[in-house]
């Protein structure tokens, strides 16, 4: 089988001599085990965390060794009874081509009338990612007006649709004029470019009434301009922080911090894995009808061939692509 690996843990922005591709050996199927073939998988931000050579809360990716991460695949070989040939499951075997795998540690997929490439995107750990920052962290109200960074990517798209489908206000900020227009078709309220237009001044024009809830993917300047436009009992789900993820120092903080105090602001962090007990079930059952009817739009961007897979990392990162970035292996 070929999979990637990492070559280094990076200083600063990764590029393609972080990653190699390898050649390996796959062992016979034993008891319980079964035989992936993957269709695409999945590159996410968390990974850049894993390639930082520490733990966070979640151990690093070993050094030329084989990498995971959450990948669709199909079962060609099969000795565990719960999981069939031929079924197409969720598994952890990503960044590889083909994999043997405890069937225990599998899920097998429903049969949804959907791309099964939604299941690393709007109908897994993204879309659940937006669903429990809007409902389990911000508790999220119809008249509350919301603003989401990174809004045109893979969890900021989700979250900023669910918002709208509940009857809050929506803005959202993206880093090309291609996405901000996205995000208008998408049934954003108001949505803007960070780059041309910084969320200080945007958000002061966009939100004449303030902000009630914030969805953090990005931290730095833009956490701290939302909590300069947050009301008072505003709330925030802090997701991500992805602008500081090659910083090679920490970065000073938002310098507003007494808006907390002053405003009497709730800012909570989560972790979406913390989640997948309780929820995940519930999340399913309201959003796969949203996506398989359309009201939700599950915006993707496909690259092909698992040489592709570091570039789509780097592409992902820099904000090189639209919604979710997935990298297709097999059909
Ligand atoms: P995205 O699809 O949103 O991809 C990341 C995007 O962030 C880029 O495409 C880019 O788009 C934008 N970006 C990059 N650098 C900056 C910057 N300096 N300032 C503003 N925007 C930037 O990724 P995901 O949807 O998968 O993840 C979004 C966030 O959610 C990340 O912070 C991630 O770590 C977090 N996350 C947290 C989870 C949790 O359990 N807490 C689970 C999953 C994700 P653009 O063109 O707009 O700049």
């Amino acid at each position: 089988a070929r999979e990637i690996h990492l070559t280094e843990y990076p200083k600063g922005e990764p590029t393609l001599d972080t990653f190699e591709l390898a050649e390996v050996e796959l062992p016979e199927v034993g008891d319980g085990q079964v035989r992936l073939e993957t269709l695409a998988f999945s590159v996410d931000p968390y990974m850049r965390g894993r390639m930082s050579g520490r733990r966070t809360y979640v151990d690093p990716f070993p050094l030329h060794d084989t990498l995971d991460g959450a990948a669709v695949s199909r079962v060609v070989d099969s000795k565990h009874d719960e999981v069939p040939e031929g079924s197409l499951v969720l598994s952890q075997h990503g960044w590889r081509d083909a994999a043997v795998a405890l069937g225990d540690a599998v899920r097998v997929l429903p049969e949804l009338p959907v791309s099964h490439t939604h299941f690393l995107g709007a109908l897994g750990l993204t879309g659940f990612t937006a669903w429990v920052g809007l409902e389990r962290i911000a508790e999220l109200r119809a008249d509350d007006v919301i603003y989401v960074s990174a809004a045109a990517g893979a969890v900021g798209s989700i979250a900023g649709q669910l918002a709208k489908h509940k009857g809050a206000t929506v803005i959202g900020s993206a880093g090309s004029d291609a996405k901000v227009a996205r995000l208008r078709e998408l049934g954003f309220d108001e949505a803007f470019n960070y780059k041309t237009d910084p969320p200080k001044d945007a958000l002061g024009r966009l939100a004449p009434d303030g902000l009630d809830v914030y969805f953090d993917n990005v931290g730095g300047d833009t956490l701290e301009a939302a909590m300069h436009y947050l009301n008072n009992f505003g709330r925030a789900a802090i997701c991500g922080m992805i602008s500081i993820y090659n910083a090679t120092e920490p970065p000073p903080g938002p310098r507003n911090m007494s808006n907390i105090v002053s405003k009497r602001l709730k800012l909570q962090g989560f972790i979406v894995s913390d989640h997948w007990q309780d929820d995940f079930q519930t999340f399913a059952q309201q959003v796969s009808p949203l996506v398989i009817d359309g009201t939700i739009q599950a915006d993707e961007t496909i690259r092909e061939g698992i040489e592709d897979a570091p570039q789509a990392f780097l592409d992902m990162l820099s904000g090189n692509k639209q919604g979710k970035m997935v990298v297709k292996v097999g059909e």
